[in-house]
């Protein structure tokens, strides 16, 4: 128990996106310059190179326009004040309020174009995400949790923005920033120049030091913050709260409690104090380095080798070069993270779609409908978590199935449930391709067919029919996108369902789906199949959903399904009796093979498995 609530707690940290400097430098940890990664994230950049040169100016603006503002007070000083020229006071007085204004007003161009170009990329990195996913396999899908590729989608491409912003533009601007500001200390006076960088370290290193310091505590903090989380809304949950008192816990609950408890208000207690201990260093620090300044300045005024202006201005441009040394040397966990996020965003643009596109285009109800397998063998691709050692035996989902069903004919798939119906099933519009074996439609390979000639060609009703957050109408035309009021509602009065349509709130304009208004099962089944009616496809699959219906619906199905079939291929997963009578033959499935293939009467009393199930699941219909 206790291990999992770690397993969980960790994973709880996991965080990633925007700015919290905690999460990115978690991202970082173990990350390294990976050239390679940061090589081929840049190139995203390369389309916006006009508008990287552009703000790169005007970063070199800002910079410069930082610095200026102490050389004008200099010269207010040294060369107004001190010699009593108000004209001199008065026009670099205004010069000081005309640069702050030219600076002010080159800021906001800074961030509008480092804004531009951030959005930009972005906004290209998730077109290009949502393309390469809709190209990808159903069974990808099957094997990721659809939150975390929502995820990568929208935070880690978000977090693009913080390496244009924090990254790149903070890189760039920093290092001007203390070009510039050395270059005017030099410019003014070199000894005291000499003298501020000197400080630098005392300011830096303690900066540093202290900062990473408090990054290890948070992360403590942050794990057993957690842990808590964990065991509270387990401990607080019915069903926690059952496996507690059942197994008498509450002391060893208690206990385990009582000691994250304790281990945070320590840490805390440590967080606070360390932060503490900084910015008293850091004041200190702040006094010192101008006092030294004023100290040795003093000295050279009044040797007259330098006016008082400098030293003013050398204590302004004390803090202009403190900050951006700090922030220049906290950068490489800000380029470490975005390795990090760019490394997982590469990954999902890396993973090659399993079902590769065929270049034989078959003109629309052009075929026959003739569906052959040859020793076909799947085995479902191991991914992720699941990845079995190398060694593993594979886990054959179908071996060796060998069937033809002829033009027109309806077969009904049987078997218990693991068998491999649904596998067998999707791998006739290919949304798997087998691992050996070949599956022919007409004679021609599958694979050699595109995929929207191919699957234009069938229809599919599966066990629970999908719709989108849309209206009826428009899940219809998902199928038919001309189609017209009349065919449509001709083809929902054929699949039983037109009444139900007609009845709703808006009728046909009815939004439906995940957040719409709720269709029934059945009702979801039939719409399912005024779609398939409506696409009017020569081949149809379609998986029977196992849950119980009453004798109306169960009735109306059957009508609906009846229109269906005629005149179609059908492959049909298959739990009801009714369906099974009326299918031409039946295939009988188990552990992935077919281990009988008849018609019903052929096979009950014949084949045990067969008769088994219809005395054992098979609904045996009123
Ligand atoms: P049925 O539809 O007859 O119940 P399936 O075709 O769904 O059987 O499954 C056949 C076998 O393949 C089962 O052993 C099942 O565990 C496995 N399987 C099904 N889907 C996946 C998947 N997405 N990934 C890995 N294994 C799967
Ligand atoms: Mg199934």
């Amino acid at each position: 128990m206790q291990e999992m609530r770690e397993l969980r707690a960790g994973a709880g940290l996991g965080g990633h996106g925007g700015g919290n400097r905690w999460q990115m430098r978690e991202l970082a940890k173990g990350e390294h310059f990976d050239w390679p990664i940061i090589r081929r994230a840049l190139e995203a950049f390369v389309p916006y190179w006009k508008h990287a040169i552009l703000v790169s100016f005007v970063i070199l603006a800002t910079s410069v326009g930082g610095v200026v503002p102490a050389w004008l007070t200099q010269q207010i000083i040294d060369e107004g004040i001190d010699k009593r020229r108000m004209s001199v006071v008065i026009f670099f007085t205004l010069a000081l309020i005309l640069t702050a204004i030219a600076t002010g007003l080159i800021s906001v161009l800074q961030t509008w174009l480092s804004n531009l170009i951030a959005q930009n990329v972005m906004a290209d990195y998730r077109m290009t995400l949502f393309r390469h996913l809709q190209r990808q396999t159903v069974s990808f899908f099957a094997s990721r949790q659809a939150g975390d590729l929502v995820s990568r989608v929208t935070n880690d491409v978000t977090a693009i923005q913080n390496v244009v912003t924090t990254t790149i533009v903070g890189f760039l601007s920093n290092l001007l920033s203390i070009a510039a500001t050395l270059f005017m200390m030099f410019s003014m006076n070199w000894k005291l120049a000499v003298l501020a960088v000197i400080v630098v370290p005392g300011f830096v290193i303690p900066t540093q030091r202290v900062g990473r310091a408090r990054q290890e505590l948070q992360a403590k903090i942050q794990e057993w913050l957690s842990r808590m989380t964990v065991q509270l809304s387990e401990s607080l949950g019915v069903s926690g709260a059952l496996l507690i008192r059942i197994f008498n816990r509450q002391a060893a609950e208690e206990a385990q409690f009582a000691e994250s408890n304790a281990r945070l208000r320590d840490l805390q207690v440590r967080q606070a104090l360390i932060g503490r201990w900084l910015f008293m260093w850091l004041g200190m620090f702040s006094s010192i380095g101008p006092a030294l300044l004023w100290g040795y300045g003093g000295w050279l005024v009044i040797h007259h080798q330098i006016g008082l202006g400098v030293i003013v201005a050398f204590t302004t441009l004390l803090s202009r070069l403190y900050g951006p040394l700090n922030q220049l040397a906290q950068v490489h966990v800000s380029v470490l993270s975005s390795v990090a996020l760019f490394r997982r965003i590469f990954a999902l643009l890396d993973t090659e779609p399993e079902v590769r596109d065929g270049d034989v285009s078959i003109p629309p109800n052009s075929v026959q409908g003739q569906i052959r397998l040859e020793h076909v063998w799947f085995s479902y691709p191991s991914t992720g978590e699941a990845k079995a050692p190398q060694d593993a035996p594979v886990r054959w989902a179908l071996k060796d199935v060998s069937l033809t069903i002829e033009p027109g004919e309806t077969v009904a798939l049987v078997g218990p449930s693991g068998a491999g119906k649904t596998t067998l099933l999707n791998l006739i519009p290919r949304f798997s391709d087998a691992s050996r074996g070949q599956l022919y439609l007409d004679g021609m390979d599958v694979k050699s067919l595109t995929l929207t000639s191919l699957r234009s060609q069938m229809g599919l009703v599966p066990q629970d029919p999908f719709f989108f957050h849309d209206t009826v109408v428009n899940n219809l035309r998902l199928a038919k996108p001309d189609a017209t009021q009349a065919e449509m509602e001709a083809a929902c009065r054929a699949a039983q369902i037109h009444d139900t349509i007609a009845a709703l709130p808006q009728g046909y304009e009815t939004v439906v789906g995940e957040r719409g208004y709720r269709l029934s099962g059945g009702e979801r089944q039939r719409l399912a199949i005024a779609r398939v009616l409506l696409q009017n496809p020569k081949i149809v699959l379609l998986d029977e959903a196992t849950s119980s219906l009453d004798t109306v619906v169960e009735r109306q199905i059957q009508e609906a399904l009846a229109v269906l079939l005629q005149g179609r291929t059908a492959v049909m997963i298959a739990h009801r009796l009714s369906t099974i009578l009326k299918s031409d033959k039946i295939v009988v499935m188990e552990k992935g093979r077919v281990i009988a293939v008849g018609t019903h009467h052929s096979l009950v009393h014949h084949n045990p498995l067969y008769t088994r199930l219809y005395e054992t699941q098979f609904q045996v219909e009123p």
